[in-house]
């Protein structure tokens, strides 16, 4: 398992880098474990490097824990949307072999 002192120079800033590590990898989301998780995220709302975590639990792919202020959920959902969004720029191109930029300067016909 990755762990946050893995991730870079940023951590030397993390507002939970004194904090114990269990409060950020709960178990679970749901029940009892919910309360940890609103815990850890009310420290990743103070902490100067939230950005840079979770870019990083997002480059890194981590699956487990609160990174950057975002739950195991939230990051699967922001996972899900930011691979919908790339998927619609992708089909956005007028059929393979035509560049981008040969569409945006006219010398190709746009899409619909
Ligand atoms: S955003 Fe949260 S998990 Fe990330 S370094 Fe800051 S306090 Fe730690």
């Amino acid at each position: 398992m990755t762990t946050k002192a893995d991730s870079g120079s940023w951590w030397e800033l993390a507002a939970c880098r004194t904090v114990s590590p269990e409060l950020f990898f709960p178990v679970t989301e749901t029940g009892p474990a919910r309360m940890q998780v609103t815990r850890a995220k009310a420290i990743c709302a103070n902490c100067p490097v939230r950005p840079d975590c979770l870019r990083y639990a997002m480059s890194t792919h981590q699956i487990h824990g609160v990174w950057g202020g975002l739950s195991e959920t939230e990051r699967r959902a922001l996972r899900a949307e930011l691979a919908n969004r790339q998927a619609a720029e992708v089909t956005w191109y007028p059929s393979a072999g035509t560049s981008p930029r040969a569409a945006a300067d006219g010398s190709q016909p746009l899409p619909g």
